[in-house]
């Protein structure tokens, strides 16, 4: 499970540090004042560069490990580009030759190219990554055809092989500027309820609608997409890379192989405990089986001490209306020893926090077990984790693995560092009723902040037991899980952050800390609103949570008061106390739905607080925003990793560079440009 940070940021650019090799040697933080983080802005979506200040003192062994992974991740990046939507990267190819000829085209022509294939490569398609929504080129026809030309004059060649699936240029255009047709990328809830598979136009299932799959059993689930054959049956298509011997090739098998490449030539430089992991990786990767995956996520959350770690497959099954099919990502790592250091004072009271939870004590675990806990920078994040990152994660996902042998829960603390750099005091003050409160958000929101995270991620997602006979609660509450479980996360993080326990910790200095998260996570609740389509509901499983408790809150309990102030709605914390009282009773209903599995409930609590937007309230949000200039959503540029060979191509040290351009790492990675 991943947690998103609310990503808003104020344009601060500096001069910058970019491009110089291995500038970044003292503390974490020291870079701030000569760095360029935020890149630029396409419509209200930010650009900004993510730094891995720490990597140069790794050892060598580490830095080429490291050096391998984030290799793979670029090789199997496509894989995810593809599952969103199956015309993706066909559209890339036209969009990036177009990007390579844009200062011959018109002024007008040239700017919507810049601005759509930015669009692109930081959402991974041309689906918008939060609101799931198609954005549309502008474009019309002619303009389309007369800029094709110019890059034909340029070699570029459009023919069948290059435009596979689409027939032809006709249909690219038709697709990426039609209002009307593959609308949104997960629709978990149609208008006029229609069917949620067949709404949702990624490539997780093809021709397939939610009734052909309810008799349906999928043997690979994870990992397999669902194509509906001409004759009406199903065939499940699994990815895997094929071992050359007795199990065939599957879907992406060639970027699978590509991705084993670079596994193997990590191995050598692996610690013994990864090494096992990698190699278990490698295994199922060939086979797709689901016991080799669950072989291998045993070895991986068992290595707890290496330095350099990665999540990498198909793991986060939030593009699926059904849940059960994992987009690929992958998450290149290490750890960052000061702030693994105070997550590790959370990870340490797991079972205080379990024992003392506000719910059924039927739905206590006895035993928390080994929950590793630790704050790491990102080297490389692709697929579904870049270049839009969440901000922690907590795996494996599979609840048997997590109850017998525990799961790795990470803070990205060097992307929640830039987002501290980028992002906005301007919507605090905008959005807070009074001047204190704004105060109040400049001092204490970003450490109450990564607080929460830590509390979400390492007791939130840990926590709690299912009924033995509720085997898979994600099965049993549908396309309501995900909602439910993030939600279930952040109360833990809110109930807690307001008790002497974490005061006695020394994590939380006073009252004032805690009305500040209170009143941040109160406001989001407004805020995101941004980013919801006009006319539309709220789809994001993160964003629905959110509306979800605040909404609760505001109807179920006296912490909440909405105001009106010179034609502005604000929502008003009252009370501490009540708030905490609040997420208390509301978390003892969600933990009591996910044990029991009650569908019933789970659907009324999120359709009745979570999906539902007024339409008057999301213009003034929109409108007031609008003024502020800031960005919905932010897509990083990842560092880089550039290895020094002797002459017998031996790696002899590893370097991390900061590329600051966007478009350079996005054409270098596919090939367009070396
Ligand atoms: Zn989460």
């Amino acid at each position: 499970m991943k947690s998103r940070v609310p990503a808003l940021c104020l344009s601060v650019s500096i001069l910058g540090a970019c491009h110089s090799y291995g500038a970044a040697t003292a503390g974490f933080d020291d870079f701030g004042s000569q760095r360029k983080y935020e890149l630029g802005r396409v419509d209200t979506t930010a650009i900004v560069q993510l730094y891995a200040d720490g990597f140069d003192q790794l050892k060598l062994s580490d830095k080429i490990l490291a050096y391998h992974l984030a290799q793979a991740a670029i090789a199997g990046r496509d894989i995810a580009i593809d599952q969103r939507f199956a015309y993706d990267l066909a559209i890339r190819y036209v969009l990036e030759s177009l990007w390579l000829v844009r200062e011959e085209l018109p002024a007008d022509v040239r700017a919507e190219v810049e601005r759509y294939t930015q669009l692109f490569w930081v959402h991974n398609g041309i689906h918008n990554n939060l609101s799931t929504k198609k954005e549309l080129l502008r474009l019309d026809r002619a303009q389309f055809d007369a800029a094709i030309g110019v890059a034909q004059k340029k070699g570029m060649v459009f023919d069948a092989a290059h435009l596979a699936p689409a027939k032809n240029l006709d249909q690219i255009h038709a697709i990426c500027t039609d209002a009307h047709s593959y609308v949104s990328v997960t629709d978990k809830s149609p208008e006029g309820g229609g069917d949620p598979v067949a709404a949702s136009c990624n490539n997780l299932y093809v021709g397939c609608t939610s009734a052909d799959l309810e008799n349906f059993t999928e043997h690979y689930g994870l990992n397999s997409r669902v194509v509906k054959r001409s004759d009406g049956t199903l065939e499940e298509q699994v990815y895997r890379s094929g071992d050359g011997k007795s199990v065939p090739p599957g879907l992406y098998a060639d970027r699978i192989a590509a991705v084993n490449g670079h596994l193997r030539d990590a191995l050598p430089f692996a610690p013994a405990p990864t090494k096992k992991a990698l190699e278990l990786l490698i295994k199922y990767n060939e086979t797709g089986e689901s016991q080799d995956w669950r072989a291998f996520n045993i070895a991986w959350v068992q290595d707890k001490d290496s330095v350099v770690d990665f999540a990498l497959g198909f793991i986060e099954v939030y593009l699926d209306v059904r849940g059960i099919k994992g987009a690929w990502q992958a998450v290149i790592s290490f750890r960052n020893e000061e702030k693994t250091h105070e997550i590790a004072a959370l990870a340490q009271q797991t079972q205080w926090f379990e024992d003392h939870m506000p719910w059924e004590a039927r739905f206590k675990k006895a035993e928390v077990k080994g929950i590793s806990a630790r704050a790491i920078s990102v080297i490389t994040e692709t697929g579904d984790c870049g270049p839009i990152t969440p901000i922690g994660v907590n795996l494996p996902n599979e609840a048997d693995i997590r109850r017998d042998y525990g799961s790795k829960s990470v803070n990205l603390s060097n992307v929640v560092a830039a987002y501290d750099r980028t992002s906005g005091k301007g919507s605090a003050r905008e959005f807070s009723f009074t001047a204190e409160e704004a105060e109040r958000a400049a001092k204490y929101a970003s450490a109450m902040d990564d607080l929460h995270t830590n509390l979400h991620e390492v007791v939130g997602h840990a926590s709690g037991q299912v009924l033995p006979e509720v085997r898979n609660p994600a099965q049993m509450l549908g396309t309501f899980y995900s909602t439910l479980e993030e939600g279930r996360a952040d109360l833990v993080g809110l109930y807690w952050i307001a008790d002497q326990k974490l005061r006695d910790m020394g994590l939380v200095p006073d009252d004032d800390a805690v009305l500040a998260k209170y009143e941040a996570y109160t406001r989001n609740a407004l805020l995101q609103l941004r980013r919801v389509p006009e006319g539309g509901k709220i789809e994001e499983d993160h964003m629905r949570n959110r509306q979800m408790i605040v909404h609760w809150l505001m109807k179920n309990s006296d912490a909440i008061a909405v105001e009106h102030k010179d034609g502005k709605t604000y929502y008003r914390v009252t009370s501490i106390a009540a708030y905490r009282e609040g997420c208390g009773k509301l978390l003892a209903e969600v933990m009591r739905i996910k044990a029991t599995g009650d569908f019933k409930a789970g659907k009324a609590l999120v359709e009745t607080y979570g999906t539902k937007v007024d339409p008057a309230l999301r213009a003034e949000v929109v409108q007031r925003l609008a003024s502020l200039n800031l960005p919905s959503v932010t897509g990083f540029v990842q560092p880089e990793l550039k290895a020094e060979k002797d002459a017998a191509g031996k790696i002899t040290d590893v370097q991390v560079w900061y590329p600051c351009d966007l478009a350079d790492q996005m054409l270098r990675w596919s090939g367009r440009r070396r």
